[in-house]
């Protein structure tokens, strides 16, 4: 990876968000001007995480937040080089603060450690990767970018971005268990109602995998966190006043 420039983790991302801003009706995002409070909650959590020492490239990466309003989905992506994306849906559906930073934090862990670009590196090969996103085929990588938002990572990739998860949350006030708690309720609700959330889709979530996080927090220091829930429900109150 250290072979593979990181302006093309930027260019890819500077190209993939115009993309989403042109697609309006796949991704509809909530009107910031009308929805100040809750860009600004969210916003907040994203400066917590993004002062901490462990991230790399806040300086190469916008990191800018965008809220999808559409409440059926329950997901957050970030794109490679720091486009970070939230639905309505899982906004609602967290019960804390801790609980939403978790999840924003294990998806900046995908960006940080350019997981999108080391795929598509091992799918389309180094060379190939460099022409495209510095070649001028716009056409080619609009490709790319329908694939990107379906990319399944790695088994090992999502351990790794659930650790830098937990090292990002524990230089914030929040819990660093925050994802943990987050899959806890994807479990139960896949057991309850028996169908899947979105995220789960791509993040098959799993008790080795909530042991995985209170095993690298122990390993931390055990830091126990902010898990507090009435700022959250706020925010979800807001969100459901139609604007
Ligand atoms: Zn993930």
């Amino acid at each position: 990876m250290e072979m593979i420039p990181i302006d093309i983790d930027k260019n890819l991302g500077e190209q993939f968000s115009y993309q989403i801003n042109e697609s309006q009706s796949q991704y509809p995002v909530l009107d910031p001007v009308k929805n100040k409070e809750v860009y600004a909650y969210v916003e907040n959590i994203r400066n917590q995480l993004i002062n901490s020492d462990k991230i790399k490239y806040k300086d190469q990466f916008p990191y800018t937040v965008k809220i999808i309003q559409d409440d059926n989905t329950l997901n957050a992506f970030c794109v490679a080089g720091g486009y970070i994306y939230v639905y309505t849906g899982l906004i609602k559906y967290v019960d804390s603060e801790s609980e939403l930073a978790g999840v924003i934090a294990h998806e900046i862990a995908h960006a940080e450690n350019r997981h999108t670009v080391k795929q598509l590196a091992e799918s389309y090969g180094t060379g190939v990767l460099i022409s495209l996103i510095f070649g001028s085929d716009f056409r080619d990588l609009i490709n790319i970018g329908q694939q990107l938002l379906s990319l399944k990572f790695s088994r090992g990739d999502e351990k790794e971005a659930d650790e830098y998860a937990v090292e990002y949350l524990y230089d914030t006030p929040y819990d660093p268990r925050g994802v943990g708690g987050f899959f806890k309720k994807l479990i139960k609700e896949e057991k309850d109602h028996n169908h899947i959330p979105d995220f789960l889709s791509t993040h098959p979530a799993s008790q080795d995998r909530i042991d995985d996080i209170n095993s690298k927090w122990k390993e931390l220091g055990s830091k126990e966190g902010d898990t507090s829930t009435e700022k959250h429900r706020e925010i979800v109150k807001l969100l459901n006043i139609q604007k």
